[in-house]
């Protein structure tokens, strides 16, 4: 008997903190199941694959739906259970959105690692990417996201060109085997502090002035280490978990929706 795919998951975990979009407070009960992939629920009720025919929306954060019940955020959680290979799990929620903790995965690593499922197993990039794959943005061309073939573990960098003085030309790359998690699971999200002043958000969310931001950084760099966290948490959705694959991904200002478009490719190369 071959065991395929046997989650890493061996008791049933749970985590509770407050939601971004309700205020409300967000439990979410992880369990391992039989080899279905990573699937959500709404009060146990019909779950929702975590797959890029799922996906619902792809405006400011990814949203995927059933037809009946809608998750959102998940690319932050979907990050954190690539990054420490998590698969073949059902997450109950009691809203339609994931807890959302300080805006980075680190409130979902934190609980990994208290419940021992980050190991010191090394984890390598075993597929093939069999071709190169671009995608860009027909209105904005100079937004675009590439994944060539490569003969090393995964890679993902991130490019950003903000005309703002703490932002400006910065890049990230990051790298299984060479980075650490921590590199991109802290790096937090951030708003334009006017937008968090209209959504009562300041104080919560890193908010960017006209020449600052709001809080200190944890980073120099954390805005493009955060837009890495999200290409990872959005590429699992291709059913696969990126990091498993020999590939380079390079992001030139992409955002979720290019993310998904390149997920779903990658499904097509390697279903
Ligand atoms: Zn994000």
């Amino acid at each position: 008997m071959i065991l395929m795919n046997v989650s890493l998951l061996k008791e049933n975990i749970s985590l509770e903190s407050k939601g971004l979009i309700s205020r409300n407070q967000i439990t979410a009960d992880i369990k391992a199941n039989d080899n279905l992939g990573i699937r959500f629920t709404v009060n146990n009720s019909e779950p929702v694959l975590a797959n890029v025919s799922s996906i619902s929306s792809t405006q400011r954060n990814t949203v995927i739906s059933n037809g009946t019940n809608t998750i959102c955020l998940t690319e932050h959680f979907m990050a954190a259970a690539a990054l420490i290979n998590l698969n073949n799990i059902d997450i109950n929620l009691n809203d339609e959105e994931l807890p959302f903790g300080d805006g980075s995965s680190k409130l979902w690593i934190d609980l990994f690692k208290e419940k021992g499922l980050i190991t010191p197993e090394k984890l390598e990039s075993k597929f093939e990417l069999k071709e190169e794959i671009k995608i860009v943005d027909p209105e904005k061309p100079h937004r675009y996201i590439i994944a060539k073939p490569s003969s090393e573990n995964f890679k993902a960098t991130y490019q950003m060109n903000w005309d703002h003085p703490k932002i400006g030309e910065q890049s990230f790359s990051w790298q299984l085997g060479k980075n650490g998690i921590e590199d991109i699971t802290d790096a937090r999200t951030f708003s334009t502090e006017m937008e968090n002043q209209m959504l009562g958000l300041s104080g919560w969310i890193v908010g960017i002035t006209e020449n600052d931001f709001t809080m200190p950084l944890r980073f120099t760099d954390e805005p493009s280490r955060h837009k890495v966290l999200d290409l990872i948490g959005d590429l699992y959705l291709s059913g696969i978990n990126p990091l498993l694959i020999k590939m380079e991904v390079t992001s030139n200002q992409a955002g979720h929706h290019l993310n998904s478009l390149l997920a779903t490719e990658i499904k097509k190369q390697l279903a």
